[in-house]
């Protein structure tokens, strides 16, 4: 096989959420596994509804998810290529001009249910005169355009559904140019796909029938249709489809939620595959174990839980190099290789590292029961002398243990809930090393709560 040239065709006209960005990353994935092309497509010809504010938000979290491009292009700069296109295929007399208004069309839908016939376009503008297209134009009428389909049986080997066939004879000639000359997305993809030499195009099932029209459209301009792969949509762990919660879904919120790319970007490869969803080293990683094959047929559950859990499994593997910067962010004394260790297996994401730094360098509430109060007083009496070191803990709970006969959790979790304020966290003789002995001896002495 060649090198594939692929291309991810998102519309400017909202934020890319986990269901867009799994068809960017398995085109993207599919073109390194192969040394091929990824192609980033910008489809605004929608000039209304596409705004430049989503095209740079969807450059920026491709960017940021390291799913980069080799060559970008919007369809707004290629109108003159669609122009030309579609003349020719009004040469052939494959495009053809109708004059039905919504309403019309409605009706005639209506009425053909109301037959027990399938709501398909019947066509009645293919026997327009040139006449009575110029009283429609003279009566205000604009045309809008519709590709004549074949009526054929289209087949295609799908590289995840396998052998596919629509009838063409059951769809409407769908409507490539719309009455205020506006292009549907239909035949602007094709010219591009063609021009751009795309060799595969990747994309969601919604897209399946739209794939019969396409395949004729591609022939029809001269071009032989790309390989197609059309893989099961996202669902919600529920089963319900995801279209209601996108917004929740969106890249920009679970990037501020703390999320990695990289947890993102695994969850996404692996989801509805036959490979174990888990975390890897990198998108390469990802790339090597990619294989059209391992995609299942049945649709693909998204629970926002385990991408949760897969993110904290990242977290507790980050070298502090790879935090550093964000630690700064929370705090400089944060930024410390020892602290980073203490506390990351602690944290679901890097961001709940701020949990433990008043802990350990700031101020906290310590939690003294009215039971443990005379432990913690005896406690804080016999605190070690001198600065802490990493015997303190040990020394001083043993001495503890000795003396008082508590032990286990009697023992630990008085102590923990004083120093820390928590219930659970980091150790707390290590937490112990950046507290130092004033703020420990501080939390001790301070009133039951
Ligand atoms: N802009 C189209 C979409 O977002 C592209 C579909 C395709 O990949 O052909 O649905």
């Amino acid at each position: 096989m060649t090198a594939p040239t692929v291309r991810f065709a998102p519309s400017p006209t909202g934020h890319l959420h986990v269901g867009n960005v799994r068809t960017a990353l398995i085109n993207w994935l599919f073109a390194k596994s192969k040394g091929g092309l990824f192609i980033l497509r910008i489809d605004d010809t929608d000039t209304e509804r596409s705004t430049a504010a989503y095209e740079q938000a969807i450059r920026d979290d491709l960017t940021w998810l390291g799913l980069t491009w080799d060559k970008t292009f919007r369809q707004s700069e290629r109108f003159q290529t669609y122009e030309a296109a579609a003349e020719a295929l009004k040469q052939a007399g494959l495009l053809y001009p109708c004059y039905e208004t919504a309403e019309e069309l409605d009706r005639q839908r209506k009425l053909q249910r109301a037959r027990g016939k399938p709501p398909v376009y019947n066509r009645a503008a293919l026997e327009l005169s040139a006449d009575d297209r110029r009283r429609y134009e003279s009566a205000g009428r604009q045309p809008h355009w519709r590709f004549k389909l074949s009526g054929d049986r289209v087949t295609w080997t799908d590289l995840v559904r396998g052998e596919q066939a629509i009838e063409t004879a059951s769809l409407s000639d769908p409507v490539l140019i719309r009455a205020d000359g506006s292009y549907l997305y239909t035949l602007p993809s094709c010219v591009d796909d063609i021009a751009a030499g795309i060799s595969h195009v990747v994309r969601g099932e919604d897209h399946v029938t739209n794939s019969g029209a396409q395949i004729e459209i591609f022939r029809a301009l001269g071009g032989q249709a790309p390989t197609m792969a059309h893989t099961p949509l996202l669902v919600g762990a529920d089963g319900a489809g995801l279209s209601k919660r996108l917004g929740s879904l969106g890249m920009g919120t679970l990037r501020d939620r703390g999320l990695e790319p990289l947890a993102i970007t695994s969850h996404l490869a692996k989801l509805g595959t036959s490979d174990n969803v888990e975390i890897r080293d990198s998108l390469d990683q990802l790339a090597e174990e990619f294989d059209f094959a391992k995609i299942g047929r049945a649709p693909a559950r998204f629970d926002e839980t385990d991408l949760v859990n897969l993110n904290a499994a990242l977290v507790h593997t980050l070298a502090f190099d790879a935090v550093r910067d964000r630690l700064m962010a929370i705090d400089p004394e944060a930024a410390h290789p020892a602290f980073w260790d203490l506390v990351r297996q602690n944290c679901d994401t890097v961001g709940d590292a701020a949990r433990f730094v008043p802990v350990a360098f700031g101020d906290i509430t310590p939690v003294i029961e009215a039971e443990d109060e005379d432990f913690i007083a005896h406690a804080a009496a016999h605190f070690p002398d001198g600065p802490v070191t990493g015997e303190t803990w040990t020394d001083w709970t043993t001495l503890l243990k000795a003396e008082t006969g508590r032990k286990g959790r009697g023992l630990f979790m008085p102590l923990r809930r004083a120093l820390t304020g928590m219930d659970q966290g980091p150790d707390v003789g290590q937490m112990l090393q950046f507290m130092g002995r004033e703020r420990a001896l501080q939390r001790l002495r301070s009133s039951p709560t």
